[in-house]
């Protein structure tokens, strides 16, 4: 099996600045999620024994397994979305559609701050005609 795969990289039609207002919008969001949830961690747990690297480690891999259980079906799904576009602003992947490569449209990134695909594939992946292992790639 031939890949062909090019090395050019399409130049960002997007200036980083409209990314940065998202990223904002997307960093604010998710702070309001987790809020709800540590009021919710604060009333049932009293001392806070904020101390060494070892204790928060270990109290962020429960926190997070807890938060998971602790939220709505909705507010986590949205959590994981906004985490996921993060991500993808740290490796510079944002913006772009996880299906075909093409730059997503800005209006649609304002609208839906974690859309991972251009408007052509988000209609295949809502009919369930792409698979999202083949976005991989
Ligand atoms: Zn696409």
């Amino acid at each position: 099996v031939a890949k062909t795969q090019k090395a050019k990289k399409p130049a960002p039609e997007t200036p980083n600045v409209e990314f940065e207002a998202i990223r904002n919008r997307l960093a604010q969001q998710r702070q309001e999620i987790l809020s709800m949830y540590q009021q919710d961690l604060r009333a049932g747990q009293e001392s806070a024994d904020d101390g060494t690297d070892d204790i928060v480690d270990r109290a962020n891999n429960s926190y997070n397994r807890e938060l998971m259980f602790s939220l709505s079906d909705g507010e986590r799904q949205m959590l994981l979305q906004i985490e996921d576009a993060l991500r993808r602003m740290n490796e510079g992947s944002y913006g772009r559609c996880s299906n075909c490569g093409r730059p997503i449209a800005i209006l649609r990134l304002q609208a839906v701050p974690w859309a991972r695909y251009c408007i052509d594939c988000q209609e295949l992946a809502e009919r369930g005609l792409l698979s999202e292992e083949a976005a991989s790639g």
